[in-house]
């Protein structure tokens, strides 16, 4: 499975549905996860809106997230 956003090629399912109606996946490089049941523009590497894709370099430099704020001593 291509993932949509950084389309790392490693994504994965993650959950289904009762009867396989639906699936969740989950992207192990940038952390996007998605229905398989949500529009092309969240499931099709190709529609995804190229605004929000984050490219392998461009998720390396993330920041951590949340900031861990100085200790109180
Ligand atoms: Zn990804």
């Amino acid at each position: 499975m291509i993932c949509p956003r950084c389309e790392y090629d490693e994504a994965y399912k993650v959950f289904e549905g009762e009867d396989t109606i639906w699936e969740v996946f989950r992207c192990p490089r940038c952390n996007f996860n998605w229905r398989s049941t949500e529009g092309e523009e969240f499931t099709s590497p190709a529609k995804y809106n190229t605004r929000f894709k984050l490219s392998e370099k461009q998720i390396r430099e993330m920041a951590p997230k949340p900031p861990i704020p100085p200790l109180k001593v």
